[in-house]
C-alpha cells in the first residue's frame, strides 16, 4: 500500500496507534518488563505501578470512582463474553432471561446464541428506522426471571447512539443488571457509568488509537455490587475474573490512549461531525437518492453510513483503489450477506446491499476528505451510468 496517497477511512473497524501511545508503551517491552503479579521485587513493582496508573486512566474516562472496577481483558469481544456468560452463571439462581437487541455486534449475538443452546432465554429487541431500540418494548420484555439487559452504547456500523441513560434507569427500576458494549463510544463520546446507571461496560483500545489485543470490562462494585463468574481460569489475576499474566505494554498504551482522548475528544468530535456532515451533503446533492443510515443526530461524530440507490456497495468499493472504506462491519465482510444492522432498520435488502461505511480519524485531513468525496462521487456516477 502506497502510504502517501492512501486514505484510510475505516476507523470504526480499527485505528492506528497514536505516536504518543507508542512512545508510552515502548519502555514496557524491554526496560520495564516485569510481571505485574510478581511483586517480590522492583521489576514487578514497576510493572504493577504502570498497570494501576492505566487502570485509573480507564476508570477516569468512564467516570468510575473506583479503579478496582476495571478488569483488563484482551478486547471488547472477551469483555462481552465475560459479561454475558459470567452473569448468566452467577445469577442462574435468580433467573435465566437476557434481553439484548438485533443490531448488536456479533460478540454479543454469538454469545447469546450459545447461551440459548445452554438453555437460557434471550429476547432480541427490534429497532426503529434509525437503529434505536424501543423503550416500551424493553419495559414489556422484562420478567421476574430477567437477569441482564445488554444493549450497545454506539453501533459500529451505523453510528447510532442508544438512549443509554433511559435504558439504565429502566434496568435499575426493575432490579435488572445493565451491560453495554461501548467499544465504539469510549473516548469518542461522553460516557458516565454513574449518571447512566451502567453496571458493566466493555471497551477496547484499538478503536481509540491504542494497540490491538487489549481492552477492559467495567464491573460495578457498589449499588449494586455485580458478581461475574470467570470465563478463563488460572492464577486469579484481575480479582479472579480474568486470569492470565497482564499485557503490561498494552495496558499502558490503552491508559495513555484514553488519557489523550479525554483531553481531545470534544474538539475532535466537533471537527469529525462537520466533516461527515459535509461529505453526506455532497454525496446527496451530487448523486440524489442517497440515504443516511442511522440516526441523524444521536450518532457517533466520526461515522457516516449511507446507501446510494442503484449501487452495489461491493462494486463501488473495488473501484476505490487508494481509499479504505467498508460495506459494514469487518466481522461480516468475509461473507456476502447484507448487514444485519442495516436490514434491521426495515428498508429492505437493496438498501442494505448499497450501504457504505466511512469512519473518520485522527490521521485524516480535510484535504483527504475532499479527495475521498470526489473519488466516491466519480466512481458512483460511473456505476450509475453503467446500470441505466
Ligand atoms: C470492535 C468491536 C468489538 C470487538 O472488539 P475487539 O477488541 O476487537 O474484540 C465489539 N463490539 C463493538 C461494538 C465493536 O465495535
Amino acid at each position: 500500500m502506497n502510504t502517501s496517497s492512501y486514505i484510510y477511512l475505516d476507523h470504526n473497524a480499527t485505528t492506528p496507534v497514536d505516536q504518543r501511545v507508542l512512545e508510552e508503551m515502548l519502555p514496557y517491552f524491554m526496560q520495564v518488563f516485569g510481571n505485574a503479579a510478581s511483586i517480590d521485587h522492583e521489576a514487578g513493582h514497576m510493572a504493577k505501578r504502570a498497570v494501576e496508573t492505566a487502570r485509573e486512566q480507564c476508570a477516569n474516562i468512564i467516570h468510575s470512582s473506583d479503579p478496582k472496577e476495571i478488569i483488563f481483558t484482551s478486547g471488547a469481544t472477551e469483555s462481552d463474553n465475560i459479561a454475558l456468560f459470567g452473569v448468566a452463571e452467577k445469577y442462574a439462581d435468580k433467573g435465566d432471561h437476557i434481553i439484548t437487541c438485533v443490531t448488536e455486534h456479533k460478540a454479543i449475538l454469538d454469545c447469546c446464541k450459545r447461551l440459548e443452546q445452554m438453555g437460557k432465554r434471550v429476547t432480541y429487541l427490534p429497532v426503529d428506522q434509525y437503529g434505536i431500540v424501543d423503550l416500551d418494548a424493553l419495559r414489556q420484555a422484562i420478567t421476574p426471571q430477567t437477569i441482564l439487559i445488554s444493549i450497545m452504547f454506539a453501533n459500529n456500523e451505523i453510528g447510532t447512539i442508544a438512549p443509554v441513560s433511559e435504558i439504565g434507569a429502566i434496568a435499575h427500576e426493575h432490579g435488572v443488571l445493565f451491560h453495554t458494549d461501548a467499544a465504539q463510544a469510549v473516548g469518542h463520546v461522553p460516557v458516565d457509568v454513574e449518571a447512566m446507571n451502567i453496571d458493566m461496560l466493555s471497551f477496547s483500545a484499538h478503536k481509540i488509537y491504542g494497540p490491538k489485543g487489549i481492552g477492559g470490562l467495567y464491573v460495578r462494585r457498589r449499588n449494586p455490587r455485580v458478581k461475574v463468574a470467570p470465563v478463563i481460569y488460572g492464577g486469579g489475576h484481575e480479582l479472579g475474573i480474568r486470569s492470565g499474566t497482564l499485557n503490561v505494554p498494552g495496558i499502558v498504551g490503552m491508559g495513555k490512549a484514553l488519557e489523550i482522548a479525554k483531553v481531545e475528544m470534544k474538539d475532535e468530535a466537533e471537527k469529525y461531525r462537520n466533516w461527515t456532515q459535509l461529505m453526506f451533503e455532497q454525496l446527496r446533492d451530487q448523486l440524489g437518492n442517497v440515504e443516511l443510515n442511522g440516526h441523524p443526530i444521536q450518532r457517533l461524530p466520526h461515522n457516516l453510513n449511507v446507501s446510494i440507490k442503484g449501487i452495489e456497495s461491493r462494486s463501488l468499493i473495488v473501484q476505490l483503489k487508494n481509499i479504505a472504506i467498508s460495506t459494514g462491519s469487518a466481522c461480516t465482510s468475509a461473507s456476502v450477506d447484507p448487514s444485519h444492522v442495516i436490514l434491521a432498520l426495515g428498508f429492505g435488502e437493496e438498501r442494505a446491499h448499497s450501504a457504505i461505511r466511512i469512519g473518520i480519524g485522527r490521521d485524516n485531513s480535510q484535504e483527504q476528505l475532499a479527495k475521498a468525496t470526489n473519488v466516491i462521487l466519480n466512481a458512483s456516477q460511473k456505476l450509475i451510468q453503467l446500470t441505466i
